[in-house]
């Protein structure tokens, strides 16, 4: 199926011609500005996630990300620490003042997550979990809606569609990379995905290029793609020891990589009329 031939009333272009935009405390998603959710992959203990939530808003991250419900795909890998993991999420939301997005894997969890998510992250393994769309579709958070690893953008269209039927219009789309047949990337980012996308919706688009490449080294460059590509925000893993991280330390920036990377994903933002939030 084609997005162009998608029947998406809600999520289409055409019910918003001029974009709409996702507020998240004093942050516009979808305006002028691109806007950085920068973060561990998963929330490992205090220091840590308080250490990177000030590191990421220091180089200018607006949004703190951290996994507490982790989607691994071994069942022997680190689960994340769950409840508690919330709990310190919240912690560094109030000492930075960086609203926080953090994925909800099972609707049964959605009570405790809504207590620390200011926006909601359904992640590329449930992009079709139509039953957790229906319910965060009932919610009045805005979701950040991943790419399901090898959904099209039709299907990833309508999943949002799913979640604004139910009557939350505050979706935010994330291009995370897609399987095919490339080894050397753990996905390929699709950033012709970003003017695709943007041609047929007016939701925000955000790109993910640490999921989408898993090679720190390759971050910088596919962030400013993306930018460059018309992406509304971009969501960056940060770790202050990736060696010792617990889940894909690969992919994560150090402090001072994200501090160099924000300089030149501002400078791209302003080559094309726009700025860093
Ligand atoms: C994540 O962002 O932590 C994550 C698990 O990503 P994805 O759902 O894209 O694999
Ligand atoms: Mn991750």
């Amino acid at each position: 199926m084609s997005i162009e031939t998608v029947v998406a009333p809600l999520a289409g272009r055409q019910a918003k011609p001029a974009g709409s935009i996702v507020r998240v405390g004093g942050v516009e998603i979808g305006g002028t500005a691109v806007v950085v959710f920068a973060g561990p992959c998963a929330v490992e203990n205090e220091e840590q996630i308080l250490s990177a939530a000030r590191a990421v808003k220091a180089a200018g991250a607006r949004v703190l990300r951290g996994g507490a419900y982790k989607p691994r795909t071994s069942p022997y890998s680190f689960p994340g620490l769950k409840a508690d993991g919330l709990r310190l999420l919240a912690l560094a939301r109030a000492e930075t003042g960086l609203p926080v997005v953090t994925e909800v894997m099972d609707a049964r969890h959605l009570e405790q997550v809504l207590a620390c998510a200011d926006i909601l992250q359904v992640g590329s393994r449930n992009m079709q979990n139509v039953t957790l769309l229906e319910e965060v579709g009932k919610c009045r958070v805005p979701v950040l809606l991943k790419r399901g690893m090898s959904a099209t953008l039709a299907e990833h269209l309508l999943a949002a569609e799913h979640v604004m039927k139910g009557g939350n219009g505050q979706v935010i789309l994330c291009e995370r990379g897609i399987r095919t047949f490339e080894p050397s990337t753990r996905n390929t980012l699709d950033l012709g995905a970003v003017p695709m996308l943007k041609r047929h919706t007016h939701l925000p688009v955000i790109v993910d290029p640490s999921h989408g490449t898993g090679l720190a080294w390759m971050v910088p460059s596919m962030a400013c793609a993306a930018v460059a590509a018309g992406a509304d925000g971009l969501l960056i893993e940060v770790h202050g020891h990736p060696a010792r991280a617990l889940s894909d330390g690969g992919q994560a920036l150090t402090f001072e990589e994200f501090a160099g990377a924000m300089i030149r994903i501002g400078a791209v933002a302003s080559a094309i009329g726009r700025s860093l939030a």
